[in-house]
């Protein structure tokens, strides 16, 4: 049984794969032409669940991480994720 969420960004996908190397989007980046949807996806679903992950201690990371980012790339990444037709 997990303990906390399976969910990854593309960084993670390109750490564990070879998928990434002929892919035309960036796993680092979460907005923009060349942003990762995966990664993109990744960030919003902390965003719009933020306040239940923040309940389970093995998020810390995560959370620490997402509360690093500024007001405007929290917003450019809910644009980015709305394009994608998710939030
Ligand atoms: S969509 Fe993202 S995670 Fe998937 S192959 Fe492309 S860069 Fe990698």
């Amino acid at each position: 049984m997990a303990s906390k969420p399976y969910a990854a960004s593309g960084k993670y996908i390109d750490r564990m794969s070879n998928y990434c190397k002929s892919c035309r989007f960036n796993p680092a980046k979460s907005t923009g032409q060349d942003a990762c949807p995966i990664t993109t996806l990744y960030w919003d679903f902390l965003m719009r669940h933020e306040a239940l992950l923040a309940k389970n201690p093995r998020m810390g990371m995560q959370l620490r991480n997402l509360s690093r980012l500024s007001a405007a790339d929290r917003k450019a990444m809910r644009a980015q994720a709305a394009q994608l037709g998710v939030s």
